[in-house]
């Protein structure tokens, strides 16, 4: 249940409410807002509580909550959340946040490369892996803290504020020592021990689908994150598993304007990852924003054949400048002209 206060309720009010609350056995987390507070809750309500909840002093009204997942729907927190990736925003409102760069931190001198090409080209954020999670063991797995030392490196050189993967909860101190962003993979949207360690700090999370996951595991994973007390998450929708082969996963477009109905949260697109052909990228990518992504997750290499990890889908400086100029044609047609705002 979302008990909603009174606009003049008191502090004492509140505190009341939410003791009682808990001698239910349910979780009271206080939410507060700009004109009035509420109070979200964890656990089964009976209603046996909700009518005691809603009798107490200051009480406006309890409104059962539908959904399994709580902090992360818009049932309980209705206006949209704008996370900041350093002082970049990310979320409704905002110009569309494009996060590019290579699959894996290689070489200093590739990522510092790809980091200059991504801000020529206007990207707000960089992104690569130090810790890859690869389907064989056999495959380049990344320089680990080294290649976090070149990730630094390349924001101090072109300012972007950095996205990285963490694969472990032992490695989340080093990685947010680092990152601006913390990326949870498809791999790990249910590594709910790690969801609990980034809960617990304070670096915002994207956090990706899983191959098979379903939009509701997708949020219920989110509601791990929230729940720990951080609530700067984004979401990132990067394909799914279908019977298809000529591509390498199937981007779910209609998990854009799905999440953005049930979810406060901004959410990303990954046409990269929900491709797995370069060729694909620009035109998933410009679907992406046209169903309203509050922002692009794009591989960008500057010699894709080269690439260690994830070269056939990754764009070339060329072709991710053609990406950017194409963007705000695009969401221009569908009316979003705060996307298009010069950044
Ligand atoms: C990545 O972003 O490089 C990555 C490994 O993506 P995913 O977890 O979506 O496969
Ligand atoms: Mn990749």
């Amino acid at each position: 249940m979302l008990v909603v206060m009174k606009r003049d309720a008191t502090k004492e009010e509140i505190e009341a409410v939410v003791e009682r609350i808990k001698e239910f056995g349910i979780t009271p987390i206080p939410l507060p807002g700009a004109e009035r507070t509420a109070i979200g809750t964890f656990g089964t309500t009976s209603r046996e509580a909700a009518e005691a909840v809603e009798s107490l002093p200051g009480v406006s009204e309890v409104v059962p909550v539908s959904r399994p997942f709580k902090l992360a729907s818009r049932e309980v927190i209705a206006s949209d959340t704008v996370v900041r990736i350093g002082d970049v925003p990310v979320g409704h409102g905002h110009p569309l946040a494009v996060v590019a760069g290579p699959c894996a931190v290689e070489s200093r001198e590739v990522t510092l490369e790809t980091a200059r090409g991504v801000r020529a080209a206007g990207g707000a954020a960089l992104r690569g892996g130090a810790f890859k999670p690869r389907t064989s063991p056999y495959t380049f797995r990344g320089m680990g803290e080294e290649g976090l030392e070149i990730l630094a490196e390349a924001r101090a050189v072109t300012g972007l504020p950095i996205v990285t993967e963490v694969l472990a909860p032992e490695d989340v101190d080093a990685v947010a020592r680092v990152a601006d962003c913390l990326q949870i993979g498809a791999r790990n949207m249910q590594n709910f021990s790690l969801l609990d360690a980034v809960g617990e700090q304070t670096k915002p999370v994207l956090l990706k689908r899983g191959m098979s996951a379903t939009v509701e595991e997708l949020l219920l994973s989110a509601e791990y994150v929230l729940a720990r007390g951080n609530r700067n998450v984004i979401l990132c929708e990067r394909g799914i598993r279908t019977f298809e082969r000529y591509t390498r996963n199937t981007f779910d477009v209609n998990a854009i304007p799905l999440l953005k109905r049930l979810t406060h949260l901004p959410v990303l697109a990954d046409p990269s990852h929900g491709t797995g052909k370069w060729y694909l990228v620009a035109p998933v990518a410009l679907a992406a924003v046209a169903a309203g992504a509050d922002g692009l997750l794009i591989e960008v290499h500057p010699s894709p054949d080269h690439a260690l990890s994830d070269g056939f889908q990754s764009l070339n400086f060329d072709n991710f400048r053609a990406l950017m100029s194409a963007v705000p044609h695009v969401a221009r047609a569908v009316g979003r002209t705060e996307q298009v705002a010069a950044r």
